[in-house]
This record gives structure tokens, sequence and C-alpha cells, in this order.
């Protein structure tokens, strides 16, 4: 979480034109050197900002606004993933619901491109504009828990360690991602994978209602009752819609002691580790959560392993795995324990913004079978860029649960969610990570049954946002014409509206 001193939430006009008019290290944007208060429109052209209306931007919000000539400017643009190096005009720390309504009011009337960050961890940068402005909601975080109605309200801003910090020690849970610096916003507007999804669903399966400020400037309840449509969207449909401002977020009792799972088998096992956990998915409780596959680590060592977290005794996990594991070999290591829910939940934190790049390509399997096993070992054991995984998740469970047409995300016969990502730290290194995560998934995609997961693709086109959206695509459509007919939130897996 990035925190600003107050001293500069409000600029003197001074300062501020220095800002605009670039008086001392302007950063450059588009290979261009920044112009006194030049930017973006949503539709790509140069747009001109005269100081005033910068003055009144300021003025019209609490949180600081920050331009490219500012001190902090480098340090607000930066995000998880460090391959992005987007340089936004203007980036407008929200504080308040009134924050956002005025910075998204201002963004609106001047038509300029306009992202939306929360915790900033989208892979491919799109919480951050290039060239636009950025409506920045890390201020803006908060979680209120009503324990006798079972619900969190989630201020959009907020970060996954904001959710559980308010919840597990309450003896409540809800269902979210694996590392806790990720954004609320972008995850539960997504579709929310997490180590309680197969008993609980998806985060958009356990969002009750949404608060959110439509481009026409209305904020807007929407539930099962009312603005149903909106509600069916977001829930999948990621910022298409406009921004929301609050979940309402389902609670379940939860005991925080769970069981913690890894073993790592020599990398010779790999296609029998893939099927073993296969047949693993047949028989294991919703309770519990595996996933495995190929890891080459910092070190250059590459291995294979099977792990996840069970919400249950380690006694029990053990008479599950026993006889399946057992099949394989001894293993390198072993690390089977009780935990608590919270401390696994910071597990895989790594750094707060990460030090190399990423790239990911995932798909998602309605079966899996032996060949798919051998097929993808093929691949996975070529790998040897540190860091660089070639995994598969289980799903299903209560994930399978929901109707594919309930939410606006359709694939709900996934039984295995493929997943590689490769990570550099020399950008000479990127074209041939990029390079093994696409030749890998390449050869397994063919016996895959189409789409991916939204929030970890890199610039799709139409077409692969049809298939990512399906049988619900043309929906989505319908929903972006009522509330979002001039695509002014395309910063996103974009839903294009009908001409
Ligand atoms: C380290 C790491 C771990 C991850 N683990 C998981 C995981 O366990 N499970 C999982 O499902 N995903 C996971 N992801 C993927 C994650 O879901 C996406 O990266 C997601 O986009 C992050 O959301 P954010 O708010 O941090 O991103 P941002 O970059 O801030 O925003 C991403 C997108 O979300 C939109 N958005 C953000 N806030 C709002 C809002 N309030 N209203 C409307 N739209 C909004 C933005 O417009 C933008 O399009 C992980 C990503 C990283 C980097």
């Amino acid at each position: 979480m990035t925190h600003f001193p107050q001293t500069y939430s409000r600029l003197s006009r001074r300062s501020l034109l220095g800002g605009i008019l670039g008086v001392t290290g302007v950063s450059s944007f588009h290979g261009r050197e920044a112009s006194a208060g030049e930017a973006v429109a949503s539709t790509g052209e140069k747009i001109l900002l005269s100081e005033n209306n910068l003055m009144d931007l300021q003025n019209s919000i609490s949180g600081p606004v920050i331009l490219p000539t500012s001190l902090i400017y480098n340090e607000a643009r930066r995000l998880w993933n460090p391959a992005v190096d987007h340089h936004p005009a203007i980036i407008a720390q929200c504080q308040s619901l009134e924050d956002i309504q005025a910075a998204f009011q201002f963004a609106r009337s001047h038509n300029i491109l306009t992202a939306i960050r929360c915790g900033g961890h989208n892979y491919d940068g799109l919480g951050m504009a290039d060239g636009g402005m950025t409506i920045d909601l890390s201020l803006f975080r908060g979680v209120e828990v009503d324990e006798s109605n079972m619900v969190a309200y989630v201020k959009g801003g907020s970060i996954l360690r904001n959710l559980d910090e308010a919840t597990i020690p309450l003896g409540l849970a809800t269902t979210a991602g694996v590392v806790s610096h990720t954004g609320v916003g972008g995850l539960a507007t997504g579709i929310g994978q997490g180590r309680l999804a197969r008993s609980l669903g998806y985060t958009i399966d356990n969002v009750r209602g949404v608060k959110i400020l439509t481009p026409d400037g209305r904020h807007l309840r929407a539930d099962a009752t009312q603005n149903s449509d909106l509600y069916w969207g977001v829930r999948g449909g990621g910022s298409n819609f406009g921004i929301v401002t609050e979940f309402e977020i389902e609670l379940y009792d939860f005991d925080p002691t769970v069981t913690s799972i890894s073993y790592t088998f020599p990398i010779s096992k790999a296609a029998d580790v893939y099927k073993t956990l296969f047949e693993l998915s047949e028989v294991v409780p919703n309770e519990m959560s595996l996933s495995g596959g190929v890891r080459t680590n910092g070190r250059g060592e590459t291995n294979c392993s099977i792990g996840g977290n069970f919400a249950g005794p380690q006694a029990k996990a053990q008479r599950i795995l026993d006889p399946y594991l057992k099949k394989l070999g001894a293993p390198l290591r072993t690390r089977i324990n009780e935990v608590d829910y919270l401390w696994l939940q910071g597990i895989a934190d790594g750094d707060l913004l990460a030090k190399s790049a990423t790239y990911y390509q995932s798909g998602f399997f309605n079966h899996v079978d032996e060949k798919i096993a051998d097929a993808v070992a093929d691949y996975a054991t070529k790998n040897t860029f540190p860091g660089s995984q070639v995994q598969f998740g289980h799903q299903a469970g209560k994930m399978a649960n929901v109707a594919p047409d309930a939410t606006a995300f359709p694939h709900r016969d996934t039984v295995f969610q493929f997943t590689t990502d490769v990570h550099w730290a020399d950008s000479r290194e990127g074209p041939a990570n990029i390079k093994f995560a696409n030749d890998t998934w390449a050869a397994v995609k063919p016996m895959s049954s189409g789409g991916f997961y939204v929030n970890l693709a890199f610039s799709p086109g139409e077409a692969e946002i049809r298939e990512a959206y399906a049988g619900n695509y043309d929906r989505l459509v319908e929903v972006k014409n009522m509330y979002d007919p001039d695509n002014f939130m395309r910063l996103n897996v974009n839903i294009k509206p009908m001409a």
C-alpha cells in the first residue's frame, strides 16, 4: 500500500502550476516530453487541459492530484508488474466517495482516457492510463462487518488483507485471492479465485450487491432486485460499467485453523504429478483445494509439486492424500501442517511490488486425462526460467454450482484451470520467457474447453474476449449499451458497445 504524506494532498496553486507547466523533471509519455496540461482523450486524440481545469480538479477533491512533475509521480504510477511503464497525465488519489465522484465527473467532462486503480495488480497495467487520467482508489480502503447479517461492506479501493483482517479474527471468512495485497476492486469484478473457492465459490458468487458509479454520474445500488442487469454484468465484467465504490460480500462461519499442503518431487515425475493431481480431483472434498505442476525456483532448480490447503485437520488431509501421493515415490520435500488461515493468506505475498516482469497464459479444461498430462509435462520440463511455473489448479466444487449465465463468467463446467507464468528481471530475457509460456499453452490449448481468466489476460483482441465470455458476451454488450454506450470505461477487458 502506498501512503503519501498529507502535505502533498493540497497542492498550492504555485506547485500545481509547476506540475502543469512542466517546470522541472517532466516525465515523457508516448515517447515525447509531456507538455503543459496535455492528456490523451478516451478516443485517442490529444487534448489540452488549462491551468484552471487542473486547479478545479484539485479543489474538488480532498486527496492529492499528482502530475508528471510531482516528486512522487514515479512512485504513484508504479504498478505491481514492472513490465508496465505507463505515464498518466493525472493521478487523482481519492479518499472519499465525493472525491471519486468529482474525479470521475472531471474525467468524463473532459473525455480523458481514464483508468481505475485499486490494488494496481493487473498484470497488463489496466490500473494506470498511459497519457490519460488515473482515478486511484488506494486511499479509499476499509471494511465494515455486519456479523448479524453475515456480510462485509468493502470500500472499492480495499485490498484482500483489509477483508481478511476484518473477518477472520471474528471467526468469519469469505473467498478471495491468495496474495494479500491484491486489490478487491479488480479481483471481485473478475472472478476471484482463492483458497476457499471450492467450498465457497468464486468471489463474484459471494457478491450480494455493489454500489457503483456509472459513467453518466449516477451512484447506483445493484443487486438481485435493483439494477439486476448491472449486478449480473459487474460480476465478471470488470470495470466495463463503472467504478464499484462498495462491494457487499457474503461471509461464512470459519475455523481459521487449516492444513497447508506442499509435496515436492523430482522433475522426472512431472507427468505422474499431473496425472496424480487429476486423479485426486475426483476424490477430494470441496474443503480441499489443490494445484500442481512444474516450477523453476530462483536458483534455477526445476522440480514439480502438488500443494494446496484443506479446511480441516492435518490427519484427515493425509488420509485423503497418502494413497495417491505414495505412488509418486519419495518426495524431495514434504510440508504438511496446521496453520492459521490469516497467516496462510500472506504466505505467497513476496514483494509488495514485483521486481521481475510477469507474463501469463491461462485457460480452462472441463475434462482432464493422461494425454493432457503427458502433453503438458513434455513442455513444462523444458522450463528453465527462474520463477516460472506450469500449473493446473483444481476448480469445480461450489464454483460449478452456479449456472453459466447467472453471472458474466460462463465457464462453470471447468474442472481445472491451466496457468503458466514467467518472470524476468532483464528485459532482454522477456521474449524467450514469453515464447516459452505461449508455446506451452499452445501445446495443450487444443484440448482445453475454451476461454481464459480475464484477469490474467494481456491485451486480448475482440475475438478472444468473445471466447472468454462465450454465451454471455451478447448480454454483456446489451448491458454496456445501457450503462456506457460511449465506451468511456475502456481500460479493461473491453466489451465494446454496439455502434
Ligand atoms: C501477485 C498477484 C496475485 C494474484 N492472485 C490472484 C488470486 O489469487 N486470485 C485471483 O482471482 N486473481 C489473482 N490475481 C489477479 C488479479 O485478480 C488481477 O491482477 C486483478 O486485476 C487485480 O486487481 P487490482 O484491483 O489489484 O488491480 P488494478 O490494476 O488496480 O485494476 C485492475 C482492473 O480492475 C478494475 N478495477 C479496479 N478497482 C475497481 C473498482 N473499484 N471498480 C471497478 N473496477 C475496478 C480496473 O479498472 C482495472 O481494469 C493476482 C494478481 C497478482 C499480481
